[in-house]
């Protein structure tokens, strides 16, 4: 007997958590196993952060929120958008929700009508899809092949906008590419949706500070100010103060959209912890940290493209931001493993990985671009080098590679 109700039976469970799971279990078994499969930062959350935290249950700060978040946090998002965005919010067009996860499931639930499309660029972050799919919206992915170095062109957005679209959904530094667009870029993007008024814009943001080669981080309606009106603009704590735990994203958006998000809200949650919305008021603390965390993240994605240059078979293009390496694996495909298994598709190649390298990865089929594996460089350079070198002499392993 099921007992999931229908609508679930369209979603998978996540394919990072499905990876990292199987990197668990066979880690169980006594396999020392290497995960660069979940995308979560491995640095500890700042100490200031983490007082912030402690005062604030020692204040008692320990009753419900407000739905839409605590004043104090509202006011630390205004006064964020405002300092590293250019960006004017009012404090009733800004939602705290359990991460940027919650803003975009709030989002989606407040707007969508069954059959609304949502236009995703693949290759995209693998939740946004399921949520859609499970709000019984349509997602509609536009591929955004390497060759376009993984950005959507507005030819292509173009074409694709349709009577039904609701929604384009938007995110740079990406994950899993990490293509980051020029103002131009966003601007050309930002001229097409002009001309379709019905159509409402989520700009995912949440990995603008872990961005490389001395890049100026550019928010979509910074670039694009005459679209405010119809932007949600989401970000969050998780992958810049390395603090995926404390669950704290938002959104700033205009106000009937952030009052029907919060309506969504207050059923399913009342809002986001309390103790955890006193320590991401923090964001406006020292950045140092960020600084550092970028830095890391900036020499191991070096370390990891220039190890790719080495292994035939294999392709990466160094990404402009966040931290994953999206690595071409279309030469493998064909080839047969030592124990005479043909590689079909991505999915072979990352079960192959696991088996023959000891080295969790994701399938670009997760993120609907194929033939391709997702690294997080979420690992020390040391681990990193060693999940290369693995991956190295597996792939040397394979017989009839296709160059
Ligand atoms: N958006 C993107 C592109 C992500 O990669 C992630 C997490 O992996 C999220 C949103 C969700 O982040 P949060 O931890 O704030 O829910």
């Amino acid at each position: 007997m099921s007992f999931a109700a229908s609508r679930l039976a369209q979603v998978k469970p996540s394919a990072s958590a499905s990876v990292s799971q199987a990197a668990k279990e066979a880690k169980a078994r006594g396999v020392d196993v290497i995960d660069l499969g979940l995308g979560e930062p491995d640095f500890d959350t700042p100490g200031h952060i983490k007082e912030a935290a402690h005062q604030a249950a020692l204040r008692g700060e320990t009753k419900y929120p407000p739905t839409n978040g605590t004043l104090t946090m509202r006011q630390a998002v205004v006064d964020k958008l405002r300092r590293e965005n250019d960006l004017d919010f009012a404090l009733d067009e800004v939602i705290v929700s359990n991460g940027a996860k919650q803003v975009l499931f709030n989002a989606f639930m407040a707007t969508l009508e069954p059959g609304d499309e949502v236009l995703l660029c693949a290759p995209y972050f693998g939740q946004y899809k399921d949520i859609v799919t499970i709000l019984d919206g349509v997602p509609v992915p536009l591929i955004c092949p390497q060759e376009a170095g993984f950005r959507l062109m507005p030819e292509q957005q173009s074409k694709a906008i349709a009577p039904k679209t609701r929604w384009i959904l938007l995110n740079q530094p990406s994950n899993p590419s990490g293509a980051v667009y020029s103002d131009d870029e966003i601007k050309a993007l930002g001229a097409v949706l002009a001309d379709h008024e019905r159509v409402l814009i989520l700009s995912d943001e949440i990995y603008e500070h872990i961005l490389f080669d001395d890049r100026v981080f550019r928010s979509f309606v910074a670039v694009c100010p005459d679209l405010q009106n119809r932007t949600l603009t989401v970000n969050g704590v998780s992958k810049a103060y390395a603090m995926t735990g404390w669950r704290i994203g938002y959104g700033a958006g205009p106000k009937d959209l952030i009052v029907a998000m919060t309506k969504v809200q207050s059923q399913i949650s009342s809002g986001a912890c309390s103790i955890a919305q006193a320590a991401a008021a923090a964001l406006n603390g020292p950045q140092e940290d960020v600084r550092r965390f970028c830095a890391a993240f900036e020499r191991r994605r070096d370390l990891v493209v220039e190890r790719v240059a080495h292994i035939p078979g294999l392709t990466l293009e160094a990404p402009g931001g966040a931290f994953y390496g999206l690595i071409g694996c279309a030469d493998l495909i064909g080839a047969k493993t030592p124990d005479g298994d043909t590689i079909t598709d991505d999915t072979d190649v990352t079960a192959y990985l696991l088996k023959a390298a000891r080295v969790a990865a994701v399938p670009g089929s997760a993120y609907d671009l194929s033939p391709f594996f997702r690294i997080s460089t979420a690992a020390s350079e040391e681990v990193l080098n060693t999940a290369m070198d693995r991956i190295a002499a597996a792939v040397a392993d394979l017989e009839g590679i296709h160059p």
